[in-house]
């Protein structure tokens, strides 16, 4: 019997998410060491001080079970933006959130709208739900189109919109004016999942003050990371801040120990270290500078980012007679540098380069100034 068809077909369907390759699996595979992972947007910091501290502290505690209301993280949070603990959700990464509004409020025949070239987890969440996505083409330099998005987002059946602001893997942003004038625009009955891993990152001329949105908007689901900015990536933390109605039906569906207890007060204490958050952004800032010069002196386009990665173009070989960016990929493997391919974002000729510490960058930009050397 195959048990595969036991699933239901739209779940079949789903096409596996593809993460970054990890640096022990290249040692195995290549048998060196000193390998660069720049392809996950992991931040090259590490995590903050005070959070390995809490996280050393909540470890003598580790028999018992977590807090499954996160008392300690709701209220750290509550008090940094001024809401109320019932509208506050806790997840396993913010992945988990994505996946928590989806699974909360979807059913077969509902449709979803996503740009093209966004999270892949959108489409993910939204398959696993059986409910119809629609990717609307991204017009605006790889950017989310958002009056196309509005458009379809009237159409029967739309049931949620989810946007990336800053958006992974194309790194580009959405302002403030544009976001509420969708806002204003889409039908209340439509929900809005603004997925803001990125936001730290902002610079403070280009921030804006979503969690305010959430007054007039209660259509509206923010989700935020601690994976990113704050360095936890791998304790899977997040949040998502929402109207109370719409974070209750998130809550019911929410595994009750779904944030473990190390992450909690890890998350709690990196939430306080802002000298870490912003260090964070001073080396991304400055990475991102050594970068983007370094590609354009090896003459390679790239996609204007505000996020902690960048995308780079690289030439077609059937234009250029080069290598195309898979056998890229596959060239700066071997010389020791992992990257993220980005096929499967519907981007064939691009390479996602997360930002690193400055050696790293360095590391990253001289094989592929060697690789590129070979092809010609
Ligand atoms: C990394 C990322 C996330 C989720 O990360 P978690 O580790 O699950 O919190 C969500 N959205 C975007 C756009 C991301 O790049």
């Amino acid at each position: 019997m195959n048990y595969s068809e036991l699933a239901p077909p739209y779940i079949r369907a789903i096409a596996p998410y593809q993460p970054g390759k990890p640096i022990a699996e290249l040692e195995r595979e290549l048998g060196i060491s000193g390998i660069v992972k720049l392809a996950s947007n992991e931040n090259p910091l590490g995590a903050s001080p005070l959070a390995m501290a809490a996280m050393h502290a909540a470890m003598s505690d580790i028999a018992r079970y977590p807090d499954g209301s996160g008392f300690d993280l709701k209220t750290a949070l509550s008090e940094r933006y001024q809401i109320e603990f019932a509208c506050i959700v806790l997840g396993n990464g913010s992945n988990d959130l994505l996946e928590l509004a989806a699974r909360a409020f979807l059913a077969p025949g509902d449709k979803v709208v996503y740009a093209d070239h966004a999270f892949a987890v959108y489409a993910l969440a939204t398959q696993a739900a059986g409910a119809t996505g629609i990717s609307v083409p991204a017009t605006k330099g790889f950017g989310h189109d958002l009056s196309a998005m509005l458009q379809a987002a009237v159409q029967h059946k739309v049931k949620m919109v989810f946007i990336a602001n800053p958006n992974n893997p194309t790194g580009t942003f959405l302002g403030a004016v544009e976001l509420l004038d969708f806002l204003r625009a889409v039908p209340p009955q439509v929900l809005v999942v603004l997925d803001e891993a990125y936001n730290e990152y902002l610079p403070q001329n280009l921030r804006y003050d979503s969690v305010s949105w959430l007054r007039e908007f209660p259509n509206l689901i923010i989700s935020r990371t601690f994976s990113k900015a704050y360095g936890l990536a791998g304790l899977r933390v997040g949040y998502a801040l929402a109207g109370e109605l719409v974070a209750d039906m998130l809550n019911r569906v929410r595994q009750p120990f779904n944030v473990n207890s190390v992450a909690q007060a890890a998350a709690v204490a990196a939430l306080q270290d802002e000298d870490f958050v912003r260090q964070t952004c001073e080396l991304n800032q400055a990475g991102m500078n050594q970068i983007t010069q370094g590609l354009k002196r090896l003459g390679l386009e790239f996609i204007p980012s505000y996020g902690n990665f960048v995308c780079c173009r690289i030439a077609n070989p059937a234009e250029s007679g080069g290598k195309g960016a898979g056998q890229m990929y596959r060239r700066l493997l071997e010389l020791g540098v992992i990257v993220r391919p980005i096929a499967n974002y519907g981007m064939p000729d691009y390479l996602r380069v997360s930002i690193g510490l400055e050696s790293e960058n360095e590391k990253f930009l001289s094989a592929l100034a060697q690789a590129l050397g070979e092809a010609a």
